[in-house]
């Protein structure tokens, strides 16, 4: 493996952080919280995001530069960002919106979901933002588990997505709606959100929310159940804001481009947040990836901080290089990727093509911010997320039989990646389930938390990803809960029982392959599998729905009568079938 050294020429300005063991000595969270949000003990996300710059010499600066295909980008101000926040957290309060209420906002990269979000943050309620291409039963259930009592979309989505399901989902009380067209909607049992904004008051008190008041709600999916809804709080500020400035190098010149979408934890940390707390103008572009015009926005606004994702450069390798070789990249000095493996061609890939090496980092929706990254000042070793950030102790364990924890010292070996819990931005629950919640921690006094992914340390301290403990699937950097697939196709009157797994692709490293078994009266066929791959994607949208199905006698369950995923997916790879003691009827 060749390591990529790092020399004073590297650097464009001065990277933020440059003697790891110093650095990591000398930080504390109090301090970093205190840095950003003053000593006084309130503390709201989007006050210390917006308003703290609005009213600075950064008022008539770009906190966003929006992008859509045909259209002249839009800039939105840090000073036009505040009032326009304040007329949305005005508008909930007009509804009776409280604070702690739940907020949900569906919608694609458009200015009014960043209105929406930190606005309903200076309301002091709670933001769950989701993907816009999640289909009806994810929408629904995630409303009903977080008990949205307000939803923000635009009237294409909710006519798609939410209309027919509404009468199933009973907190929600106010609908607001972004006309796709930029008018105005008057669709039934729906508010028009640019009428509410143009009747509101530019002037609002922000919520005094306090460190610990919760902020956000970010779902993600586990092997069983329903998913699970993260909880976070508004001192997280302290772990967006480090981050922003240890693993992504935020300078006050920057021009940042955050890929993305807010429907996901890493679109709101450091698509939205983060970024905003540094002052920095972000680029958000409403388009789906295309290579062309993503090398076109990174030469054409000059990005100099590109934060993306290893599925997106892999799709950049796959289009060539022709492309790039038309474009010119001379701002750009930094770029960091997350959410899934990142190979070690990709890394060089960077470096060939636009002139810098990639920089791996790794953090999940529990943690609300990255926890383990390769920094600018540091040798890389393609293939590593890197080091834990100052304020992270990470280290390898092992859950013994008996529930208690034994952490591993000795270099290469693996484990399950744990952090010493207690950093800002660490989620504060599983929304209405605590056991599970519980079941994250362990050690004396429950100090680590584990994280659920395998992995190794090696002797320099640098982290290495093996894969997950558990069955979910990531696909194009999106988690995806083998369960929630089942459970859709199970809803099938064909479908007698189903077992979905994570299938291996080099491009958006899983696909989700669904196995099934068929009722009594059904046969296999190709109109059938085609039928049942619609029925699921309808329901669960183009994101979470299988890309493949096959129909199986009947599908290998423990003796329990779990279906074993595991074993669907040796026999899919040609791998060896394991442990198959547990197995119902025996090998
Ligand atoms: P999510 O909670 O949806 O952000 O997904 C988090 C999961 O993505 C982690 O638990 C890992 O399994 C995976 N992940 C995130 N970053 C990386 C990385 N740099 N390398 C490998 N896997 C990653």
């Amino acid at each position: 493996m060749s390591i990529i050294r790092k020399t004073a020429a590297d650097f464009r300005v001065a990277p933020n952080f440059a003697d790891y063991e110093r650095e990591r000595a000398a930080f504390s969270w109090r301090a970093a919280l205190q840095e950003v949000a003053g000593a006084g003990g309130r503390v709201n996300l989007a006050e210390l995001a917006v308003d703290r710059h609005a009213g600075s010499g950064l008022r008539d600066k770009p906190a966003f530069r929006f992008l859509e295909r045909g259209c002249a980008p839009r800039d939105l101000s840090y000073g036009e960002l505040s009032r326009l926040t304040n007329r949305f957290a005005n508008v909930l309060a007009g509804l009776g919106v409280k604070r702690g209420d739940r907020v949900f906002v569906i919608a694609g990269r458009i200015p009014e979901l960043y209105v929406a979000v930190l606005g309903a943050l200076k309301n002091g309620s709670i933001v769950s933002p989701l993907f816009s291409a999640f289909g009806p039963e994810p929408i629904a259930t995630r409303m009903n588990l977080g008990g949205g009592s307000v939803l923000v979309t635009t009237d294409l989505l909710y006519e798609r997505k939410v209309a027919k399901a509404r009468e199933r989902m009973p907190t929600l009380k106010h609908v607001l709606l972004v006309a796709e067209d930029g008018g105005t909607t008057d669709l039934p049992d729906t508010l028009d959100l640019a009428t509410l904004m143009a009747a509101a008051s530019e002037q609002c008190e922000t919520a005094p929310t306090g460190p610990e008041d919760m902020a956000l709600l970010h779902f993600t999916s586990g092997t069983t159940g329903t998913p699970k809804g993260a909880i976070h709080v508004h001192g997280a500020v302290a772990t967006h804001w480090a981050t922003g400035k240890y693993a992504l190098d935020l300078h006050p010149e920057d021009i940042f481009w955050c890929t993305a979408d807010p429907g996901w934890v890493t679109g709101t940390s450091y698509g939205i947040i983060a970024p905003l707390l540094h002052g920095v103008t972000s680029v958000v572009d409403r388009e789906e990836f295309d290579a062309e015009r993503w090398y076109a926005i990174l030469q054409d606004e000059g990005v100099t901080v590109w934060y993306t994702a290893p599925t997106a450069v892999r799709m950049l390798m796959k289009a060539g290089a022709e492309i790039p070789a038309k474009y010119r990249f001379p701002e750009l000095r930094f770029i960091a990727s997350v959410g899934e493996p990142l190979n070690p061609e990709a890394v060089r890939w960077g470096k060939e093509v636009l002139g810098l090496p990639i920089h791996d980092n790794w953090w999940q929706t529990e943690t609300g911010g990255i926890m383990i990254a390769n920094t600018p000042a540091f040798d890389i070793k393609p293939g590593s997320m890197g080091r834990p950030l100052p304020g992270i102790d990470a280290a390898i364990a092992k859950r013994n039989e008996d529930g208690s924890l034994t952490l591993i010292d000795t270099p290469d070996v693996e484990g399950e990646l744990a952090l010493r819990a207690g950093w800002p931005s660490m989620f504060r629950g599983y929304l209405n389930n605590e056991e599970r919640y519980r079941k994250c921690f362990a050690g004396p006094n429950n100090e680590w938390y584990l994280t659920g992914d395998l992995a190794k340390r090696d002797a320099d301290g640098y982290y290495w990803f093996v894969g997950r403990a558990d069955d979910v699937i990531k696909s194009a950097g999106h988690l995806i809960g083998p369960f929630e697939v089942e459970s859709a196709l199970m809803e099938h009157p064909a479908v007698a029982e189903a077992g979905v797994i994570g299938k291996p692709d080099p491009v958006v490293g899983e696909t989700v392959k669904a196995f099934v078994s068929l009722k009594q009266g059904y046969t296999d066929s190709e109109a059938l599998r085609m039928e049942l791959l619609g029925h699921a994607r309808k329901r669960l949208g183009a994101a979470v729905a299988p890309k493949e199905i096959a129909v199986l006698p009947s599908l290998p369950r423990t003796r329990s009568g779990k279906i074993m995923r595991r074993l669907l997916k040796a026999r899919e790879l040609g791998l060896p079938e394991g442990d198959l003691s547990t197995l119902e009827g025996g090998a």
